[in-house]
């Protein structure tokens, strides 16, 4: 288990605010690629949660 703490809760990695994902990726997500805020950055290994039926 990873020691990633992760308040996307809509993530299908995040187990009770764990990532259980093995490796993951943070990109920038701003256009010049200049990061200078945690909120310039975003996980690329986020997945959308199965929908229950
Ligand atoms: S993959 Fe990214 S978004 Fe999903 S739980 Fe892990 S750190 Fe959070």
């Amino acid at each position: 288990m990873s020691n990633i703490k992760c308040r996307v809760e809509e993530c299908f990695y995040n187990n009770d605010e764990i990532c259980q994902a093995s490796t993951i990726e943070v990109k920038s997500r701003t256009k010049d690629l200049i990061v200078s805020n945690t909120d310039d950055t975003a996980c690329e290994t986020f997945a959308p949660k199965m929908k229950k039926s």
